[in-house]
């Protein structure tokens, strides 16, 4: 049977993992789901077993912890695959599976066909090639590309068990210790509805005020090109693409973004994107769905003022 491990946000299954239960069910076998800490309504996923670790020094994100979490249970069920969200959390924990285990890992996967021969084709490049691979394992270890999988709704009668790992101290050395809010506090990048981001062409870390302002008077977060990181006028939790974060909104708005392959890696999901730029030759203009050509320094005041004089504020 396969086992997932399932993220919390806000004590609610986050939508990644949720994706990864709809693709693990196309493994076949009662689906059993681990999560740390607290229950998570699984009933509609399919889960035939919630696992809850419950571990006295267990009181934040430990990825060894975690690893070693779905290493116990994993031999205890005689797991035959074992699944996780392609996120940050979901990656680092496997890649840690994979090392204490000695067994090979794939990582975000978009689809998979169980048999003697699994396969599975993965996302490289940052989502911009397509790899069919093939892997023999008793026990492949599987992580889901974000916002690949829509998520299928199935019934299930869900039992709750509790599981009480063996835990090193070594193994709880590496954890979070403090949450620190981004400025602007609240819509994180991945989840947001709306995403603003700037890039060079915005000039400084003072010009990410007029960013700022449209993404609030939106309900968004406010994201970036590499180069604005680089630069330190943002931090890197705020860049969007291939080495940053892939964001999902409905709408994103890049401002003074050129398009390069490795940002549009990251906001390719976005609904529909709109782009603010000087050059109506940018490549970014190929990927929009809308467009403003002209001088985001202008532009961007000019939209929040209008939004501000339709809500009467
Ligand atoms: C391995 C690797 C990984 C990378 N990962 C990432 C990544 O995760 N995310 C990422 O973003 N990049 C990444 N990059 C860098 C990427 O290749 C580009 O260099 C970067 O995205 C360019 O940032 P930019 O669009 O802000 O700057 P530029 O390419 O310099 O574009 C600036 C744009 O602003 C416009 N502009 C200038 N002034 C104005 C104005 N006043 N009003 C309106 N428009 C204006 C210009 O016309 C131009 O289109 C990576 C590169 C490598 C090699």
């Amino acid at each position: 049977m396969p086992l997932v491990l399932v993220e919390q946000v806000g004590g609610a299954p986050s939508d990644p993992s949720l994706q990864t239960l709809t693709l693990a069910r196309s493994f076949g076998g009662p689906i059993h789901a681990l999560v740390v800490g607290s229950a998570v309504d699984l009933s509609h996923h399919g889960v035939a077993v919630t696992h809850i670790a419950v571990h006295d020094e267990l009181d934040s994100f430990a990825p060894d912890a975690w690893a070693a979490i779905l290493g116990q249970l994993s031999d205890r069920l005689s797991a035959n695959a074992i699944f996780a969200a392609g996120t940050d959390r979901g990656n680092d924990v496997m890649a840690r599976v994979a090392a204490r285990m000695g067994l090979p890992l794939a990582t975000n996967c978009i689809s998979v066909a169980p048999g003697d021969q699994i396969n599975l084709t993965r996302q490289r490049w940052g989502g911009s090639l397509l790899e069919e691979a093939r892997m023999r394992s008793p026990r492949p270890l599987i992580t889901v590309a974000p916002h690949t999988v829509v998520v299928e709704i199935a019934s299930a009668e869900t039992k709750l068990e509790k599981f009480t790992p063996q835990l090193e101290e070594q193994e709880l050395a590496v954890r979070v210790a403090e949450h620190v809010s981004t400025k602007g506090g609240g819509v994180s990048l991945a989840e947001a509805k709306v995403v603003v981001s700037g890039g060079r062409g915005v000039g400084s870390a003072e010009g990410f005020a007029i960013i700022e302002e449209l993404a609030e008077l939106l309900g968004g977060a406010v994201g970036c090109s590499r180069v604005v990181t680089s630069a330190g006028w943002l931090p890197h939790t705020n860049q969007v693409g291939q080495t940053g974060t892939k964001v999902s909104p409905d709408l994103y708005v890049a401002c003074g973004i050129s398009g390069a392959t490795q940002h549009i890696a990251g906001c390719k999901g976005a609904k529909k994107i709109l782009a603010i730029n000087a050059d109506p030759d940018a490549p970014i203009l190929a990927s929009a769905d809308y467009a403003v050509i002209g001088d985001l320094h202008q532009i961007v005041p000019a939209i929040s003022a209008e939004l501000r004089k339709v809500r009467g504020a």
